[in-house]
């Protein structure tokens, strides 16, 4: 396999990781949806890992990073706040 094949395999394996996460991100009950940029991270809230939602800080929960998560969920080293990629 040629370093070209290999490449595009990597960035292959890199737009799918990116479409599986803006998919969890567009199901997320903080994610504001933008026409322009896809899904915010809602940061003006709290989440658990129930996919439940505060408005201030409780135990369990928390905050949205803010994100516009189309750029953060192509970066592999970047993870969802409450771990849900
Ligand atoms: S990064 Fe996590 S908490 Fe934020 S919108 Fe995406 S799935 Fe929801």
């Amino acid at each position: 396999m040629s370093w070209k094949q290999t490449l595009n395999e990597y960035k292959n394996q890199d737009n799918d990781l990116m479409e599986m996460r803006l998919q969890i991100c567009n199901d997320c009950p903080i994610a504001i949806q933008t026409a322009e940029y896809g899904p915010i991270c809602d940061s003006r809230q709290y989440i658990n890992e129930n996919d439940e939602v505060s408005h201030k800080w409780a135990p369990g929960f928390k905050k949205g990073c803010g994100c516009y998560v189309k750029f953060k969920a192509a970066n592999k080293d970047k993870h969802c706040v409450i771990d849900k990629w």
